[in-house]
């Protein structure tokens, strides 16, 4: 694998999947700005390519659930930038269905997109950030990490899943240099809210706007978060400021769910 895109100067080397569009496209975009090198790490090729061109950043051909890709993708990024600094685990597939209509297949895949797939690029990727004495796991996780929603047991064990990840590992890291945090949105306005949208309103037969204003309502900021929310925190938790931040399930949500 070769990871394609602009050259820069000495900053941060930053891998996002799941960047081509969305909540880690938004998140790719504030690191771009800030100077970092970054990768943007998707499935999806053409938009992946497109998105890593507009930002000034570089583009690899990721699907995060094969094992053999992540370790090609940390093998091509240390040889092209000669380290990683900071990993982001945005990817993720949000499936709904009642229990009885949640297969085998909607729960094997979303526990291994959303909870798998960033164990097995934290495997990879967080020697080299240990071997350096500082580095960064941000796992974009969901306030579905933090309560329960009905009809999405998948989604919601698997980003309860991310979250105990992210403890776990930001103790096993924590004197090493290496903080490990997950961000956990309420509703964002992407592809992914559309889509909820949009099911809601068909099985509820009431209009896009409706549904989507009882997703706001859920927040009692009663909005849907922009995706730029989501970065800005991402970013903030690099600066070593932020250091003593360790191990928690941040909510970027408007208050929707309080500890
Ligand atoms: P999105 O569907 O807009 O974008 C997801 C991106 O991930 C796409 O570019 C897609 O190609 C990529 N992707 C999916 N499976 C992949 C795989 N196997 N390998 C590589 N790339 C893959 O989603 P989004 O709304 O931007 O969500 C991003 C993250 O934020 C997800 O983990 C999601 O669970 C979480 N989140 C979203 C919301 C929301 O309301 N949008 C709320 C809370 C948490």
């Amino acid at each position: 694998m070769t990871v394609a895109g602009n050259e820069r100067d000495m900053s941060r080397v930053v891998v996002v999947t799941g960047a081509a569009q969305g909540i880690g496209e938004a998140i790719a975009t504030r690191f771009c700005r800030s100077g970092a090198h970054v990768v943007v790490a998707d499935a999806n090729s053409e938009l992946g390519q497109r998105t890593a061109a507009r930002i000034g950043g570089a583009f690899a051909p990721v699907d995060v659930t094969d094992t053999a890709t992540v370790v090609a993708l940390r093998d091509a990024v240390v040889a092209r930038f000669g380290r990683i600094d900071v990993l982001v685990n945005n990817a993720g597939i949000a499936d709904s269905a009642p229990l009885d209509r949640t297969t085998d297949e909607i729960w094997e895949r979303a526990m291994m997109v959303n909870a798998t797939a960033p164990f097995m690029l934290s495997r990879a990727l967080a020697p080299a950030m240990v071997a350096a004495g500082w580095g960064r796991i941000v796992n974009v996780a969901s306030n579905a990490g933090r309560t329960g929603y009905a009809y999405t047991s998948a989604y919601c064990a698997s980003k309860h899943a991310l979250v105990g990840l992210t403890r776990s590992l930001a103790v096993e890291l924590a004197r090493t240099g290496v903080t490990v945090n997950a961000v956990c949105p309420g509703w964002v306005k992407t592809d992914m809210a559309s889509a909820a949208v949009a099911n809601i309103a068909a099985k509820t037969k009431r209009s896009a706007e409706e549904a989507e204003a009882t997703l706001a309502a859920m927040s009692p900021q009663r909005r849907l978060m922009e995706a730029d929310e989501v970065a800005c925190v991402t970013l903030a938790l690099l600066e070593d400021g932020a250091r003593g931040i360790n191990g928690q399930a941040i909510p970027i949500d408007g208050g929707q769910v309080m500890a």
